[in-house]
C-alpha cells in the first residue's frame, strides 16, 4: 500500500466506498491530470481533483485574475486581482491538499507547445473558452492517445463529453469544424450564469475520477447537455465518424494546428487597429467621425472613451436613423467581437463608411491606457 497514515484519514470517505477502496485511492494518487484553463470550468475541476487526491495536477493558464472572473471562478478571491491565475491556483490547491504535486504552466497553449505539455499527463480536462484551443486540444489528445474530458458553457447551458482513445468518438466527430465565418460568443460577450461552470467543471472532475479508477460509465460517445433554466439534463449518443479529420480512417490532421475562427482574429478591411483609432481620435475632427460603443449600458457606465456614444448592439437596429451617414462610424466594444457584428449590420443598412476597432477596449487598455483597467 502506498497510502500514508495521514492519507488514510484524509480520504476515509472514499475508502468507505466499496467500489473505490484503497485500490481506487492509490490509482488517484498515481494519476496525472492536466487542466487547460483555470477559469470557470477549471476552478471547480481543480479544487475537487486536488481534494480527491489526484497525485499530480497540471494547470495551464497564462491569464491574470480580473474582477469580472470572480462571479464564477471560485479559485480566486478579491486579493488575487491582477495576479497570475496559474500561480494563485497553485497556492490555493497546495493549501487545500499539501500531499499532491502541482505543476503550473503559465503559458498560452498553442500548436507548438500543446504536445509537449499534454504528453506528461494521463488525462486532459479542457476548460478553455476558445474554439481554437478546444479543437487544438482535441486533436492533440487523439494524436497522443490521451483521454479528454471536454466541456463548454454558454449563457445558461452547458455540455460535456469524454473522449476515450480507441474506444469512442472525439469532439471533432461530433462537431467536425469550428463554426468558421460565424461570430462565436464567449463568456465576455454572451454572458454566463456564474454557477453554470460550477456544475459543468464538477462533472469534468467526476469523469476524470471515473476514468482513473475505472468505476462507472463515462460519457464515451455521449454528449451531456445541461439547461440550468429548465433544470434539465439530457444525453445524446453519437458515433465515431470514419471520415473524422483526426480520428477517422484516413486522418488529414497528423500534427496539431490552430484553426482560425472568425472571432479570434477579426481581420478584414473594415477593421482598424488601436493605433489607427488613436490617430483618428487625435487628428480627425469629431465633426468627421462618430465613435459608437456597442457594449451594454452597465459596461459603458464602468468606463468608456470620452467621445464614445453608447448604443448597445441589441438596440442598434432601432437606432440607424440617429447615426450620421456622412461621418466615419467607428464601432468599439470590449474585445472587437460585438463591434465587428455591428459593423456588418451597419454595412447592410447602407452605412458604407463603418469600421470596427480590432481588439477593442481590452487592447486599448493593454497598449494605450494601462492605468484604467476599470474601463472593461
Ligand atoms: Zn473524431
Amino acid at each position: 500500500m502506498t497510502l500514508t497514515r495521514e492519507e488514510l484519514g484524509r480520504y476515509s470517505r472514499h475508502l468507505s466506498l466499496s467500489e473505490f477502496g484503497i485500490i481506487g485511492q492509490e490509482k488517484l494518487k498515481a494519476a496525472k491530470v492536466v487542466v487547460i484553463g483555470a477559469g470557470g470550468l477549471g476552478s471547480p475541476a481543480l479544487l475537487y481533483l486536488a481534494a480527491a487526491g489526484v497525485g499530480t495536477l497540471g494547470i495551464v493558464d497564462f491569464d491574470k485574475v480580473d474582477i469580472s472572473n470572480l462571479q464564477r471562478q471560485v479559485l480566486f478571491t478579491n486579493e488575487d486581482i491582477g495576479q497570475s491565475k496559474a500561480a494563485v491556483a497553485t497556492q490555493r490547491l497546495a493549501a487545500l491538499n499539501p500531499q499532491i504535486t502541482i505543476q503550473s504552466h503559465d503559458v498560452e497553449i498553442n500548436a507548438s507547445n500543446v504536445m509537449d505539455i499534454l504528453s506528461s499527463y494521463d488525462i486532459v480536462i479542457d476548460g478553455c473558452d476558445r474554439f481554437v484551443t478546444r479543437y487544438l486540444v482535441n486533436d492533440a489528445c487523439v494524436l497522443l492517445h490521451k483521454p479528454l474530458v471536454s466541456a463548454a458553457i454558454h449563457r445558461f447551458e452547458g455540455q460535456a463529453l469524454t473522449y476515450v482513445p480507441d474506444q469512442g468518438p472525439c469532439y471533432r466527430c461530433l462537431f467536425p469544424e469550428p463554426p468558421a465565418g460565424d461570430l462565436v460568443p464567449n463568456c465576455a460577450t454572451a454572458g454566463v450564469l456564474g454557477v453554470l461552470p460550477g456544475v459543468m467543471g464538477t462533472i469534468q472532475a467526476t469523469e476524470a475520477i471515473k476514468l482513473i479508477t475505472g468505476i462507472g460509465e463515462v460519457l464515451n460517445g455521449r454528449l451531456l447537455t445541461y439547461d440550468a433554466l429548465e433544470m434539465r439534463f439530457a444525453t445524446f449518443e453519437f458515433k465515431r465518424r470514419s471520415d473524422c479529420a483526426v480520428c477517422g480512417d484516413s486522418p488529414t490532421i497528423t500534427v496539431p494546428a490552430e484553426q482560425l475562427v472568425a472571432c479570434a482574429t477579426p481581420d478584414d478591411d473594415t477593421s482598424i487597429s488601436i493605433a489607427e483609432l488613436q490617430a483618428l481620435l487625435t487628428q480627425a475632427s469629431t465633426r468627421k467621425l462618430q465613435l459608437i460603443d456597442v457594449r451594454d449600458p452597465h459596461e459603458y457606465t464602468l468606463g468608456h472613451l470620452p467621445s464614445a456614444i453608447n448604443i448597445p448592439l441589441a438596440l442598434l437596429d432601432t437606432q440607424w436613423n440617429s447615426l450620421d451617414r456622412n461621418k466615419l462610424t467607428i464601432f468599439i466594444c470590449r474585445s472587437g467581437m460585438r463591434s465587428q457584428q455591428a459593423c456588418q449590420l451597419a454595412v447592410q443598412h447602407g452605412l458604407t463608411s463603418a469600421v470596427n476597432v480590432s481588439g477593442g477596449l481590452q487592447q486599448w487598455n493593454d497598449t494605450v491606457d494601462v492605468s484604467r483597467r476599470c474601463i472593461i
